[in-house]
């Protein structure tokens, strides 16, 4: 049974707008063989748009699964293009806010990556909280400590003058909850700052992206729904920013006790989501037959081809073009998962050396961001595909 009412507002003008059959329910989980890839559950997704305040979730999200508990592998900071850009803004952010000597809490801090670099660089204390936890995958800092655990009450009595919750929302299915959690930690104080980050669901509208719809992510935000969200759950916005090629949508925000109407001019109306909404709804097909044509020529021609950029964008593609079995092998700089198999998809992924011997004719890019790091490395290697960016 799908959920009619929307998890942010509650309201039942809700509407499903896309579906996407047998997604497997996981995407970056590590696995061993091909066997227990392939034999990964599947589920729909339902992309459903919430008419009174803009939010876009998965009404077929199925919260009983374990999705983060069992070798979750989603660290990014393998790539140049990757550290170059968190470290700056990173720095951005501690001078915005003087985010110097203050205690910093992360929640869904991965394996811990981001909180040590506010930490490091404006000299903070810090505790980051996330299942997916792993010791010992980074630098350890004695002002910085962890706990594996799912985000709830129970940690709204650390101490918290920052709040961080980078890439975590989107996994978040009862989102109102989950906010009003963060609200109550800090129900007597004003001073705060909290910085969230999320996909934008505007840039998948717009340019049909597919592969950015996955099982894991159940909940997909606007400038305009974000914000919209924020305000209803008692926070005032300071600022609202797109970054990393407009993919990543960024909102830092402090509590207030009186409605705050602040709206920030990148905040879109609910009317004209709609308009993406509607223009994703009349272009998917041909976008997806697009890619199906491009994949069964490659097939024709006997083409060597490979993904480059593993995790949960390749599921999101391969999901539609499986049984086509034109991919050979998915390339990724994570050590963390070379050598493990593609949930769902049962592909292993290769380090990028792999390709000197395997001579693809054709690399399709995950992401364009990397394609000139990507670039760079095959020139190393003398060689020379095509190279074809999503
Ligand atoms: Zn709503």
């Amino acid at each position: 049974m799908n959920q009619a009412f929307c998890p942010c507002c509650n309201s039942t003008k809700t509407e499903e707008f896309f579906k996407v059959s047998n997604a497997p329910v996981q995407s970056i989980v590590t696995i061993k063989s091909h066997e227990e890839a392939i034999s990964i559950p599947r589920m729909d997704i339902t992309l459903t748009f919430c008419n009174s305040c803009g939010f876009i979730y998965n009404s077929s999200f199925d919260i009983s699964i374990d999705y983060y508990t069992k070798g979750y592998e989603d660290q990014q900071g393998f790539s140049p293009v990757f550290t170059k850009w968190i470290n700056d803004i990173t720095n951005k952010f501690i001078n915005k806010y003087d985010v110097r000597n203050k205690d910093v809490v992360e929640i869904g801090c991965g394996k811990g990556d981001f909180l040590n670099l506010v930490c490091e660089l404006g000299n903070n204390r810090g505790i980051g909280i996330d299942p997916a936890y792993v010791n010992g995958r980074s630098e350890s800092n004695p002002n910085v400590s962890f706990i594996k655990e799912f985000y709830s009450d129970k940690h709204g009595s650390l101490p918290n003058d920052v709040i961080l919750c980078r890439h975590t929302l989107e996994h978040i299915h009862d989102t109102k909850t989950f906010i009003q959690t963060i609200r109550k930690s800090i129900l007597k104080k004003n001073d705060v700052i909290l910085l969230i980050e999320v996909p934008s669901i505007v840039r998948i509208l717009k340019v049909h992206a597919f592969w950015d719809i996955f099982n894991e992510h159940c909940s997909y935000f606007s400038p305009g729904s974000l914000g919209r969200f924020f305000r209803m759950c008692g926070f005032e916005l300071l600022d609202v920013y797109l970054e990393y090629d407009n993919q990543y949508l960024f909102l830092e925000a402090k509590p207030t006790k009186n409605n705050s109407l602040k709206v920030h001019p990148i905040e879109e109306s609910i009317q004209q989501l709609r308009a993406y909404v509607n223009k994703f709804v009349s272009g998917i097909n041909r976008q997806l037959s697009n890619y199906r044509k491009l994949l069964l020529k490659l097939k024709n021609e006997n083409k060597k081809v490979v993904l480059w950029g593993g995790g949960s964008k390749s599921v999101g593609f391969l999901t539609h073009f499986d049984e086509l079995k034109v991919i050979k092998h998915v390339v990724d700089i994570n050590p963390h998962i070379q050598g493990n198999y593609i949930p769902g998809i049962g592909i292993q992924y290769v380090h990028p050396t792999f390709l000197k011997s395997f001579k693809p004719d054709t690399i399709i890019i995950m992401n364009e961001v990397y394609k000139n790091e990507i670039k760079k490395m095959l020139v190393e290697m003398d060689l020379d595909p095509k190279l074809i960016c999503l």
